[in-house]
């Protein structure tokens, strides 16, 4: 059989498909007040630092407790991302799905044309953990449960597994036959969903394993503090907050919104989405938030910077072995 792409093309190529295809277009305008917002953020970063933060500072890889058992992998270049489709019952601004949405399978941004080669390029990239998303991957359980069956067949009990839904199409029936299925864990947007949680505690009476992943958006900032004690209370293990990003596909509606691009990218960062202003900066306030009111709930940091470092652990693993 030929080498799989992801090995043979040069790096940039490689790196266009790491980040899900997001093609580069054009970018946000730059950030305003550049200056104070680093000094904002160094500020930020001693007293993270002071209050016990973990991590990678230099990575803009952070967390107030632990790594969550699906990001470990991730973060060593071990994982991947399956979507069922990139049609979704929702149209959220920051959405990275390429439109017009398609209702195709896809490996890491790659389409395949079958389960069957979904599941060899899984294994050609040697994946210890595999997050199931879309788009809304629940609007095709069928789908769901054909993928979690040949994930179990291929890789056996063995593979950590999150499902990454906004949650609209959960129900309790639906929830047991996942774990039935071998979800191990769930991730759901609660951006998605203006922050209503109603989901979370019906996946908390199925799922040990419930975390909350959602991009961090600057104006949001009240609205996540007061969820943050709510989902603390309810048990959930990890609240994981992306940087909001600009990409090919949500550059439009980013701008509407007067979003500018962040001038901590690093000046050799080889993603095609880059970050944008002030969210990063909003996740630190939710990371000393949490650390100062002591939540159980881990609270992680992943930037832009993050997977950065993932594409290149993930292309070095694969070159490796190939
Ligand atoms: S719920 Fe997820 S997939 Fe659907 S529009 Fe929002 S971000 Fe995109």
């Amino acid at each position: 059989m030929s080498q799989p792409a992801y090995m043979t093309q040069p790096l940039s190529e490689t790196f266009e498909r790491y980040a899900l295809g997001l093609a580069r277009r054009e970018s946000l305008s730059a950030e305003a007040h550049a200056e104070m917002a680093k000094r904002r953020k160094a500020r930020f970063l001693r007293l993270l630092e002071a209050h016990g933060i973990k991590g990678w500072p230099e990575r803009g890889t952070l967390y107030t407790r632990e790594l969550s058992k699906g990001c470990k992998p991730c973060l060593e270049g071990w994982a991947s991302h399956l979507s069922v489709t990139t049609l979704c019952n929702r149209d959220c601004f920051f959405c990275f799905n390429p439109k017009p949405r398609k209702d195709v399978l896809s490996v890491h941004g790659r389409e395949a044309d079958s389960l069957e080669e979904a599941i060899l390029s899984l294994k050609n990239l040697g994946v210890k953990s595999v997050g199931i998303g879309g788009g809304e991957p629940l609007l095709f359980p069928k789908r769901v449960f054909e993928i979690l069956a040949a994930l179990k067949k291929n890789f056996g009990p063995e593979l950590w597994i999150d499902l990454y839904t906004n949650a609209d199409r959960l129900t309790l029936p639906i929830l047991k036959e996942l774990k039935a299925a071998g979800v191990s864990g769930l991730r759901i947007d609660l951006a998605a969903r203006a922050y209503d949680a109603a989901p979370v505690e019906l996946a908390r009476e199925v799922f040990s394993d419930v975390e909350i992943e959602m991009p961090a958006i600057p104006e949001d900032k009240k609205s996540v503090r007061g969820l943050m004690h709510h989902l603390d209370d309810l048990g959930v293990k990890q609240l994981i907050l992306h940087e909001l990003f600009a990409s090919a596909a949500n550059m439009d509606s980013l701008k509407k919104r007067g979003y500018q691009a962040s001038s901590s990218g690093s000046p050799d960062f080889r993603l095609t989405w880059s970050p944008v202003a002030k969210s990063e900066e909003t996740v630190f306030g939710h990371l000393l938030y949490a650390l100062i009111h002591k939540f159980k709930m881990s609270v992680y940091y992943c930037s832009c910077r993050t997977q950065d470092w993932i594409a290149e652990n993930a292309l070095k693993n694969a070159r490796a072995s190939a």
